[in-house]
């Protein structure tokens, strides 16, 4: 990444590099002291205040950007450094694993599916394969399908492969906006400490989880309401003392690797809207109450007043929001027949039962999957691929692709294919599908 440090500028205001479409309310008039930043630039009906146009400096120039550091963001990073690319992570938060670590949603799902032949194979290899390895190798995780791990040593591994693949990183730092050239993709401004800054670059790689970037863009999109839950972790669960009199069994969530802690899970409130910060805020609120006030009634419980509340999730549980459209949109039809993609990037699997003409077809049953380059790739922006649990599939499939271990297959093809356009100098459209296929193999993906 070459550091251009405050020398170079962004121009908001004039020449071919603009701002992408922001929320999309229409302003009637402005005040015209705005220029002048002096007076108060509030629009008439007070809905809007104008911003000032201001030089921004340029942070950096990169081949490929991630933005996000979950499963989805780690992985595409490791794969586009991994191909000789040089590489940007950019993360809000202070640690990489999204969900997985910072959300305390612990379990590896889908690192299984039935193939042709009926019978339970890993699907989940590649940079997934090698991040379930190392937790196992470290005694960090439980379960060798679907391993359950845990959150520190998750964030120590994901970081120490980010380091060794010479990937930038880039922690405490918010994506804001895009910075486009018609409908080219130049790079992003980001947000943090030390101010607003652009990064520069020939590919992005949205990893958001929420598809900021293509929304920012003008990609169409759906927008799903899902439920929204907050995850937390008990400790001392290996002293709860059976023996007491009065004592009665409670669920107290799943082990994880530490065995005096246990995750729990939360479903949460049905249909919430996940892009609207007051609903998030409250829910936060609510959902942090109600699990201190379900904790405190444990320990009243004979036998479980030892058991504390240990923690609960830095990520507040967003499982869905803005679902891209993309070239291709995978169906659940698609992962229900073993259909093959001649641009495969990686195979997935399902955890849970679906409805399928009419049927219920239970987990041990779903075939694996594969998952199609084109439905990592918009419509219309070029130099931008989009990975992880915001990629474009119909809403059936919304359980088995919002989980982990699809984020991180999605995560491995865009990081690889956006390494591989950079070395072509090709658009990521137009990339010659066998010499994808040839890097995800030698990256030790499997692609079906
Ligand atoms: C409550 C709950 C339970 C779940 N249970 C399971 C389970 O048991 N097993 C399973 O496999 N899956 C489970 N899932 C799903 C899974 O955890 C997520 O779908 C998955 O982690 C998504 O990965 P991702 O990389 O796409 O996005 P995320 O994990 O959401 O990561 C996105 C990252 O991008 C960063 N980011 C976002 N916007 C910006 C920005 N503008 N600038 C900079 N950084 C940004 C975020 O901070 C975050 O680190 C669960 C989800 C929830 C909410």
């Amino acid at each position: 990444m070459k550091r251009r440090s405050f020398l170079s500028n962004v121009v908001l205001t004039s020449g071919s590099l603009i701002l992408g479409t922001a929320c999309g309310r229409k302003i009637e008039s402005f005040p015209t002291e705005t220029e002048t930043g002096m007076a108060a630039p509030v629009s008439e009906n007070r809905n809007t205040v104008l911003e000032p146009a201001r030089q921004i400096p340029i942070l950096a120039e990169t081949d490929v950007l991630v933005i996000g550091g979950g499963p989805a963001g780690t992985a595409a990073a490791i794969a586009a450094s991994r191909t000789g690319a040089e590489t940007c992570l950019v993360e809000r938060y202070n640690h990489l694993g999204g969900l997985w670590t910072g959300g305390l949603v612990l379990p590896l799902l889908a690192t299984h599916a039935i193939d042709k032949n009926k019978k339970t194979r890993q699907v989940i290899y590649g940079i997934g394969g090698e991040m379930a390895q190392r937790l196992k190798d470290l005694g960090m995780s439980i379960s060798e399908v679907d391993p359950v791990v845990d959150p520190e040593a998750a964030k120590y591994v994901l970081d120490e492969m980010i380091v060794e693949a010479g990937v930038k990183m880039l922690y405490h730092t918010w994506a804001t906006n895009v910075i486009m050239d018609g409908n080219t993709l130049k790079g992003v401004f980001v947000e943090s400490k030390s101010g607003r800054m652009a990064i520069l670059a020939k590919i992005v790689v949205d990893c958001t989880g929420d598809g900021d970037i293509f929304h920012w863009a003008g990609e169409k999109y759906d927008e799903m309401q899902y439920h929204i839950g907050l995850v937390h972790r008990l400790g001392n669960i290996d002293r709860i003392d059976k023996s007491k009199a009065g004592y009665v069994e409670m669920a107290l969530g799943d082990p994880t690797p530490i065995p005096s802690v246990n995750w729990v899970n939360m479903h949460g409130e049905n249909n919430q809207d996940a892009l609207d910060v007051l609903n998030l805020s409250r829910l936060q609120l609510e959902y942090r109450r109600e699990i201190w006030e379900s904790v405190q009634k444990i320990r009243q419980t004979p036998g479980h007043e030892k058991v504390f509340l240990l923690d609960t999730a830095s990520q507040l549980g967003v499982r869905a929001s803005r679902i891209l459209d993309a070239e291709y949109r995978l169906t659940l039809e698609d992962t229900m027949t073993y259909t093959s993609f001649d641009d495969v990037i990686g195979v997935s699997g399902a955890w849970t039962t679906i409805l399928y003409k009419g049927k219920s077809v239970p987990r041990q049953e779903r075939p694996l999957w594969q998952i199609p380059l084109r439905s990592l790739i918009p419509k219309k922006t070029e130099n931008l691929l989009v990975a992880g649990r915001c990629f474009c599939f119909e809403r059936e499939l919304v359980e088995d692709a919002r989980i982990i271990g699809t984020c991180l297959i999605t995560g491995h093809g865009a990081g690889a294919a956006a390494g591989l356009a950079v070395k072509e100098g090709e658009m990521v459209r137009n990339l010659d599908k066998d010499k994808l296929k040839g890097v995800l193999l030698q990256q030790g993906a499997w692609l079906g």
